[in-house]
């Protein structure tokens, strides 16, 4: 038996993790900032989950979505406190690919459209409907043909929206794009489009699977731009490294929606449940959201001062923790240095380096790890110029 290699292989095996740290099989420990792309934003085997999770595996396992469970009902109560305004309406799906997929699926159920927008650089997942979305072409053409129509307009381009039009059944897009390279949308942007999507009665989900859950410095990050989704996906985090994910709706489109639109089997099981309640208590109790944006303020300001004065630094960009390198050059190499030094990050688009820590991460982290970026691009810089 062997596992489809789908993934670059890192070259390390990982025993353990606490907190914002991982130990692999010799013992040597790792800062954490690659946090399994984002998932382990609250720390890996967070007390508070564990806790949950650990209750709810001496209870019940699993159960279907069609009986009640005491979980549920408290988790209800705790994303009351954490949800989007407005979007009063939750379900719950094990993947964030799963997630965007019931939110395309409802978009033409409610508006009887067909059409969606996306934008060029976005990514939405591996799943077909998902995949239709993703701008990735490598990871698009070999599948096609995908969902149709799909239009991908450019990203943080205000004319291109006058496009929408009446035919548009919803847009999709990232507050900030993730895996296209730490792209944070322009305010000016993110308003227009929610005037245009308003307008044309097209619906705007924003996808927060990876923004999402405070590691901007909001709970959620469109929060950011003074608007409101009509549809919104989050995932990674929001299980505090339990696989979940969540749409949230307002309640006009849940009522458009009916018995057997949708179902998941896994969907919202009673583990998820608790992992889920966790979360958003420790996100709300631990003022998660505050610490992120202090955190990433001094950690921006610590790498642009490690960094500034490479030539092959392009840009220090991002919001909260959630934080990219932008270089001249492909950072494989560099984020190879970088693991060497003991901290685990990931390359977003072609050319940057991503910094997705927990929250959890002190002073001296930060300093490890932009002492680490500094040696990682000064070795691929030099190396560059002398070959
Ligand atoms: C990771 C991600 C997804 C896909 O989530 P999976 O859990 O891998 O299916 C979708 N949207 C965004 C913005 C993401 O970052």
């Amino acid at each position: 038996m062997k596992l489809l290699k789908f993934y670059q292989d890192r070259g390390l095996k990982i025993v353990k993790g606490e907190g914002q740290y991982v130990w692999d099989i010799n013992g040597t420990k790792y800062l954490d900032m690659h946090a399994g792309h984002g998932v382990a934003f609250l720390g890996h085997r967070n007390k508070t989950v564990i806790e949950y999770l650990t209750k709810q595996l001496n209870q019940i396992v699993t159960l279907s979505p069609a009986f009640d469970t005491p979980i549920r009902e408290e988790m209800i109560k705790e994303l009351d406190r954490v949800k989007p305004d407005n979007l009063d309406n939750a379900f719950l799906l094990n993947s964030g690919s799963e997630a965007v997929e019931l939110a395309l699926k409802i978009v033409r159920k409610v508006t009887k459209r067909k059409k969606i927008i996306a934008f060029k650089n976005s990514f939405h997942g591996r799943t077909v409907g998902a995949l239709s979305v993703t701008w990735n072409k490598k990871y698009r053409e070999p599948f096609e043909p995908l969902l149709t129509p799909v239009e991908f307009l450019e990203y943080n381009n205000l004319d291109l929206l006058k496009q929408i039009n009446e035919e548009v059944a919803g847009v999709i897009v990232e507050p900030i794009q993730g895996e296209g390279g730490v792209i944070p949308a322009k305010q000016e942007f993110m308003k227009s489009l929610r005037e245009i999507t308003q307008k044309t009665g097209s619906l705007l989900i924003i996808d927060e699977v990876q923004t999402g859950f405070g590691r901007t410095g909001k709970i959620w990050a469109y929060q950011h731009f003074g608007i409101q989704p009509d549809i919104l996906t989050a995932g990674k985090a929001i299980g505090g490294g339990f696989p979940v994910s969540v749409v949230f709706l307002p309640e006009w489109i849940s009522e458009a929606l009916e018995e057997g639109d949708h179902g998941s089997t896994y969907g919202g099981n009673p583990l998820a449940a608790a992992a889920v309640t966790a979360s958003c208590k420790v996100l709300v109790n631990e003022n998660v959201p505050y610490q992120a944006e202090e955190k990433g303020r001094l950690f921006m300001k610590l790498l642009e001062e490690k960094l500034r004065d490479f030539k092959s630094v392009r840009e220090i960009r991002g919001l909260g923790l959630m934080i990219g390198i932008d270089l001249r050059f492909n950072p494989s190499q560099a984020i190879k240095v970088i693991q060497d030094e003991k901290v685990l990050s990931l390359k977003a688009g072609i050319s940057t380096i991503r910094f997705l820590p927990p929250y959890l991460i002190t002073q001296a982290d930060m300093e490890w790890a932009s002492d680490a970026a500094r040696k990682g691009i000064s070795e691929t810089e030099s190396k560059r110029v002398t070959s």
